[in-house]
Parts: structure tokens; C-alpha cells; sequence
């Protein structure tokens, strides 16, 4: 299963919790998510899910990190 973000999109997205670069990630369920750069200061570190390509940044839907 390929779950590819168009390039041009991944370089303009960013954490909206924090303006940061969101990295990639994997969830536990081995599926890809975004995890935001921000956790120098334990401030935010969101993970948002993938759906379809698509990412889900909503802070109300994001991870929390542990
Ligand atoms: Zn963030």
C-alpha cells in the first residue's frame, strides 16, 4: 500500500499546532503519519495521520506524543 504525498504539498506543510516541519513517521499500526519537528521544548510533537494521502492536520485528530 502506497501512501505518497504529493512533494510540492509536503514541503508547504506544516504542524498547525506550531508552524513547525512536520517529519515522516509510522504509526503502531504501521501506517505513515506526521510527526511534527517541535520537541526540543516537549511543547507539541503532534503525529497526524495519513488518510488516503491525504494528511489530517487537525489538532483535535493528531496524537499525542507519550
Ligand atoms: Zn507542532
Amino acid at each position: 500500500m502506497a501512501t505518497t504525498i504529493e512533494p510540492w504539498l509536503r514541503e508547504i506543510l506544516r504542524c498547525p499546532n506550531c508552524l513547525s516541519e512536520l517529519a515522516d513517521g509510522t504509526t503502531a499500526e504501521g501506517t505513515p503519519e506526521l510527526v511534527c519537528t517541535n520537541t526540543a521544548n516537549t511543547a507539541c510533537g503532534l503525529a497526524y495521520r495519513i488518510e488516503d494521502g491525504v494528511p489530517v492536520l487537525l489538532i483535535d485528530e493528531a496524537r499525542k506524543p507519550r
